[in-house]
């Protein structure tokens, strides 16, 4: 599928977290500010104090954003 070229540009490996996609899963249904498209790829994930910290990519245009716990942390939106 080749989104695993997406790792080199993420946080860390998913390997590191793996014991954790069940909670969220893989993709993340939500519209893209940049190309409008619905459907975001995980493509890094870490564990921080406040929560899991959760890199996903745009799978059209490779839009990126970060939630934190599930919150979406948007300085640049
Ligand atoms: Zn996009």
């Amino acid at each position: 599928m080749g989104w695993e070229s997406l790792l080199t540009a993420g946080i860390e490996p998913l390997n590191t977290g793996a014991s954790k996609q069940s909670d969220m899963g893989m993709e993340l249904e939500r519209e893209c500010p940049n190309c409008g498209e619905t459907g975001f790829w995980r493509t890094a994930s870490m564990m921080i104090h406040i929560g899991e910290k959760v890199k996903w990519s745009c799978n059209e245009c490779g839009y990126g954003f970060v939630t934190i716990d599930e919150t979406v942390d948007t300085a640049t939106a």
